[in-house]
């Protein structure tokens, strides 16, 4: 396969998306005021969602990126309100499982603008697809391509390839994904199971913090459009996934969602012809920055030379980001003062309930609050129900 032309230098110049420092400070001051407004109604911990962050979000990726139709992958965040905002802006759905696509349909989403992302699929829920007329659907593999013949004549797969994941947080292609070269033959094999071989997907890792990814995954993609043109199947649809990154840290450099579109979009043009649909998965992207978790401190200790303060939220809950999504966040304080360097845990008894040894934020008391942004993606979603007696935080969606 050919390698991907190089990139041209990126623009220096902070486009108008770029937050300055100045702005920041007043978004940060937006933040604590609907915080302490929230907790005069609602105890901790508390997720709020809000909902023009969503809508912001799903913005920012229509007006980059015009020509992909975003498919939210709903196991970001399978709040309801969330997948009914989305259904609002007309976005399409990624589900998993025949649980995920009865969710987005019960809500009102419509069964041809579902794509069924999994590429393991059980027998059950391939003929749950097929009586919701959701035909659109992944495989990476031979197997599944029998299965999917077999329950569901006729429907419209995806071929997932297998593609660089280089300085994602979390690989994708691990567990995903057939070699690129197995492409053509398996075009040939869905055509021969009376499938509908409609396309190639992708998944460059989530939070792919490297643009080459996207890059060199469509040029491998274009390669495959042209064999199968010449074999007389011709493709119509590319799936880029998801793994579009955020900030976690208000000093984080080096994302920009803006700059890597620009340069997916060139790719675009310059590798397909202009009747190729595409379309993408997005998950963090549009559901990360819509969250804030707010926390108090339950009780505070002095040990191995720090201050440990022990929150109502933590791993098992919705800090389960840290260990299932590799997620670092950033920890806030409403109180002001000189920082150090201390730790936070969270309420179970367990050690591996901590949530940082490093934090640095003043000195806090009882019942002080402890919050993180742009903690909306893969954080309740992923939260056990009951560990130990814990709950995850009350979500409030909120406008
Ligand atoms: C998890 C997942 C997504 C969403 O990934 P993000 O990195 O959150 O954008 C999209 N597609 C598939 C197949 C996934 O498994």
């Amino acid at each position: 396969m050919p390698i991907a032309p190089t990139v041209p230098p990126l623009n220096e110049k902070p486009l108008p998306s770029e937050k300055t420092a100045h702005r920041r400070a007043r978004d940060s001051n937006g933040v604590e005021a609907l915080i302490r407004e929230m907790m005069k109604k609602h105890r901790t911990p508390l997720m709020i969602l809000r909902k023009s962050q969503l809508i912001k979000q799903y913005r920012r990726f229509r007006r980059s990126l015009p020509q992909v139709m975003p498919f939210y992958a709903i196991k970001a965040n399978p709040h309801p309100k969330v997948i009914k905002t989305f259904i609002q802006q007309k976005t399409g759905f990624d589900v998993a499982s025949a649980e995920e696509m009865r969710l987005v349909l019960s809500l009102g989403a419509k069964p041809d603008k579902i794509i069924f992302a999994n590429t393991i699929k059980s027998a059950e829920d391939i003929i749950a697809a097929r009586k919701c007329g959701v035909r659109m659907m992944t495989c990476d593999n031979e197997s599944e391509l029998y299965k999917i013949s077999e329950h569901y004549p006729g429907a419209h797969v995806l071929l997932r390839i297998k593609v660089e994941n280089h300085l994602s947080v979390v690989n994708l292609s691990l567990k995903f994904g057939m070699d690129s070269d197995m492409a053509l033959p398996m075009i040939r094999k869905a055509k021969a199971l009376k499938l509908h071989p409609v396309g190639i997907s992708f998944h460059v890792g989530s939070q792919s913090k490297n643009v080459e990814n996207y890059l060199q995954a469509l040029e491998i993609t274009s390669q495959i459009f042209i064999e199968a043109q010449a074999a007389g199947i011709p493709l119509s649809i590319v799936d880029i996934g998801g793994g579009f990154p955020i900030q976690h840290f208000d000093s984080e450099i080096g994302i920009n969602f803006e700059r890597m579109a620009v340069q997916i979009q060139k790719q675009i043009k310059l590798l397909f012809d202009k009747k190729v649909k595409f379309i993408a998965e997005p998950g963090r992207f549009f559901v990360g920055p819509a969250g804030i978790l707010v926390t108090q401190i339950v009780g505070r200790t002095f040990r191995n030379n720090k201050n440990y303060y022990y929150l109502n939220d933590g791993v098992y809950q919705d800090f389960s980001g840290m260990i299932f999504d590799h997620c670092k966040y950033e920890f806030k304080t409403l109180r002001r003062g000189q920082k150090f360097s201390s730790a936070l845990a969270g309420p179970t008894c367990d050690s591996f309930d901590t949530l940082s040894l490093d934090a640095e934020i003043p000195e806090l008391y009882v019942n002080d609050v402890v919050y993180v942004k742009n903690i909306g993606a893969y954080s309740s979603a992923s939260a056990v129900s009951n560990f130990n007696g814990f709950h995850p935080a009350k979500i409030i969606f909120t406008a």
